[in-house]
């Protein structure tokens, strides 16, 4: 059985071990779990009315979040909003200096956080092919000859794809194994990238805090089987989502 702990959001995620500017909501949340003895299953916990769930929110002030994690001794993840409520994520190998990026919704956002930095752009993640999540595709790869990868199944619709990976598929970022893992439900080829040795993984749009994503191409069977890869990840594992839809308005 699985705890809302553990199928965290991205705020949650964070374990704040580098902290560029604001509040980090990691105790807040953790007190949420705790308080709120939530070690529901899943599927219980998707039941739960969304609106008790943004009166949490609203009451832990959930407003401020950590921009920069570091989530082992070389990898950085550094959250970056984009368009309403959509996140991207930069993923930063210190040793390397290798740069990637998770779902790129738009480019500018992107572009800023890379240039306060002064870092190129090796790599773009996609977990699928959803415009607010490849929409930075093709001026990024235009301005960094960034590399884009995504689902094989998504070929034809992900902007740009230079590397297509299909689940169990191994590659690797500066050294870093991710692991490719088919999550589909949301849409048919939708992936996501777990890191192993970082404990991290990138759900996109299969799985929120304190949701999943909507079934516009796949099935029920297909969502469940899905989350289930995912709670079946080890307990300590962080998730990193693709939307914030857990703030009130
Ligand atoms: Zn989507």
């Amino acid at each position: 059985m699985q705890t809302i702990s553990k199928a965290s959001c991205t705020m949650a995620s964070f374990p704040c071990t580098r902290v560029k500017s604001g509040l980090c909501v990691w105790p807040g949340m953790k007190q949420l779990c705790l308080r709120k003895g939530l070690p529901y299953g899943l599927l219980r916990f998707l039941s739960i009315p969304f609106k008790t769930l943004w009166g949490a929110s609203r009451s832990l002030k959930v407003t401020q979040f950590c921009t920069v994690s570091s989530v082992s001794s070389s990898l950085q993840i550094e959250l970056v909003p984009c368009l309403k409520d959509n996140y991207a994520y930069l993923l930063h190998d210190v040793d390397t200096g290798t740069v990637g990026v998770v779902d790129p919704s738009e480019s500018r956002p992107i572009i800023d956080a890379l240039s306060r930095k002064n870092r190129n752009l090796n790599y773009i993640l996609n977990t699928h092919h959803h415009y607010d999540h490849t929409g930075g595709n093709v001026e990024l790869k235009a301005r960094y000859g960034a590399k884009v990868i995504g689902s094989g199944m998504d070929r034809d619709r992900i902007p740009g794809i230079d590397i297509a990976l299909n689940g169990g598929d191994k590659w690797m970022f500066a050294g870093h194994e991710v692991l490719v893992i088919e999550t589909p439900g949301h849409t048919r080829g939708h992936i996501s990238f777990y890191f192993p040795g970082s404990g991290v993984i990138f759900t996109g749009d299969t799985l929120f805090s304190l949701s999943c994503g909507k079934l516009f191409e796949g099935t029920p069977e297909q969502m469940a089987s899905s989350l289930k890869k995912i709670t079946a990840l080890p307990d300590d594992t962080n998730i990193y989502c693709g939307h914030e839809y857990t703030l009130v308005k």
